[in-house]
């Protein structure tokens, strides 16, 4: 292996030189013990976004092998930190088992997912992912392994869910599954004009479904503000889809990919507008009991490999975050922000969020997030500043794990038990072993 790569996030936005470092679970406590004075930080699949699983200068640990255990019977399954929910899923499913949360795309690791306390669809009635975790591997800066959970050094178990790889290496996790009868999910799929119609309705049906998320057509204006497609669904039944085959088929790996990075940004303005306006309408004003794959359900995007290379040499940005519930009118105007801006995003999506956990860096609370994708271009900066100031006076805040532009004095409001992360990070990494250039860049 070389003794440098460029790593960078999905986004593709802000690379930097770091040396890739690659260990079994028994040789990271040698591997942490010897990292220089840049220190070192985990990779999982390098699915987030922006800077956290990178660092400039210093040690850039890959992914630990994959490596899972057999289903116990209380439903929980052992699975070591490199393990992508892609394989999980792969293993799970033939036995009747899922995971009660799951992100966007399957291809993260099983402690990325824990690092950035994923949320999916569910988070609403399931929380997130750090939820799910009965216990966790974690060898801190001394090179000893710590085994933590809820229940058994509750300080350093939240502060790692979420935490961003900054209080160790996580290297197997403990987790719950949930039963499922087949591969599939049953869906119903709404048309609503505005903002405040998917509004109403994910504030009145949420809690009755298990999954619930809208796109949302961000480049709407005026009185089509927020319009959306609202999807939700169930695990699907053995008796509700009958005689199909094998009815618990894992996800397949990608058939399609983007092959190389073109030129220019192919995510065009006039091209997204036609998008929205095709997908808005295309979408059934209601229909029920559509049956999808689970992987047609939750990682549409997983179909096509590398499909963030179809934003060009500048990358994307997904700006996300989250404001309080009560912060309707908060919502409304950042969204106005978004629309004025005109600026090409076929993505993006609304959820209502369930209350938050312990973790001091876990995003998620109570209230409504909103993400939204967007070609990378200098005009975005004092639009998305602006809309920073405007989640801080709502109560609300961003997510790191899509972040690589926050202005770091922000992050206190945002995030008011960040020293609570950096006690525990005083305790178990006085020196400061594990960086980022995340780290470094929002002075955590
Ligand atoms: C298409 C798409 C859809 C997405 N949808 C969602 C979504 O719905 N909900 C959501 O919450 N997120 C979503 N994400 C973000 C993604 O789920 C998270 O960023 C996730 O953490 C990425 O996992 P990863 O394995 O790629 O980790 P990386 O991105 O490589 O790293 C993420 C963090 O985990 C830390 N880490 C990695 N391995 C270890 C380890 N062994 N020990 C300690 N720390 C470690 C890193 O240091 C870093 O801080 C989406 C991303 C994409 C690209």
């Amino acid at each position: 292996m070389s003794d440098s790569s460029t790593f960078h996030g999905w986004g593709r936005t802000a690379p930097s030189v770091g040396r890739p470092v690659t260990a079994t679970a028994n040789g990271v406590p040698h591997l942490v013990r010897r990292a220089g004075p840049r220190g070192l930080i985990a990779r999982g699949l390098g699915r987030s976004y922006g800077d956290p699983a990178q660092n400039a200068g210093g040690d850039v640990l890959l992914p630990l092998p994959t490596e899972i255990g057999a289903v116990a019977a209380d439903g929980t399954v052992r699975a070591s930190a490199g393990t992508s929910l892609h394989d999980l899923m792969a293993a799970l499913l033939p036995r009747g088992r899922f995971l009660p949360v799951t992100p966007g795309t399957r291809y993260v690791t099983v402690a990325g997912a824990i690092a950035c306390d994923v949320h999916g669809k569910s988070h609403h009635r399931a929380g997130s992912f750090g939820a799910h975790v009965v216990d966790l591997d974690l060898v801190i800066a001394s090179g000893e392994t710590r085994t933590v959970g809820p229940d058994r050094d509750p300080d350093l178990f939240w502060a790692t869910v979420g935490g961003l790889g900054l209080t160790g290496v996580i290297t197997a996790a403990t987790l719950r599954t949930i039963p499922v009868e087949t591969a599939y999910a049953e869906v119903s799929t709404q048309r609503l004009p505005d903002l405040d119609a998917v509004m109403a309705e994910m504030r009145e049906g949420d809690d009755a479904v298990t999954y619930s998320v809208a796109w949302i057509d961000t480049l709407a204006r005026g009185a089509a503000l927020g319009r959306s497609v609202l999807s939700r669904g169930e695990h699907a039944t053995r008796e509700l889809l009958g005689d199909r085959g094998d009815l618990l088929t894992p996800p397949a790996a990608p058939r399609l990919a983007v092959p190389f990075t073109p030129p220019v940004n192919l995510v065009g303005s006039l091209g997204v507008r036609a998008f929205n306006e095709a997908w808005f309408r295309k979408a059934p004003r209601h229909r029920t009991g559509e049956i999808q794959p689970l992987a047609t359900f939750f990682h549409p995007l997983d179909g096509v490999a590398g499909w963030n290379r179809v934003y060009g040499p500048h990358g994307l940005v997904q700006y996300q975050f989250v404001v309080p519930d009560h912060e309707d009118a908060a919502l409304v105007r950042i969204l106005e922000q978004i629309a004025a801006a005109r600026l090409p995003s076929f993505l993006a999506v609304l959820k209502r969020f369930g209350p938050g956990n312990d973790g001091p860096l876990s995003f998620p609370m109570a209230g409504w997030t909103l993400a939204y994708d967007v070609p990378a271009h200098p005009d975005l900066a004092p639009l998305l500043d602006g809309l920073d100031d405007q989640v801080v006076a709502a109560g609300g805040r961003v997510y790191l794990a899509k972040d690589s532009r926050l202005r770091a004095g922000l992050l206190p409001a945002m995030y008011p038990r960040l020293d609570e992360l950096r006690a525990v990070r005083e305790k178990v990494d006085p020196d400061r072993v594990f960086r980022s250039d995340l780290s470094r860049r929002l002075e955590i």
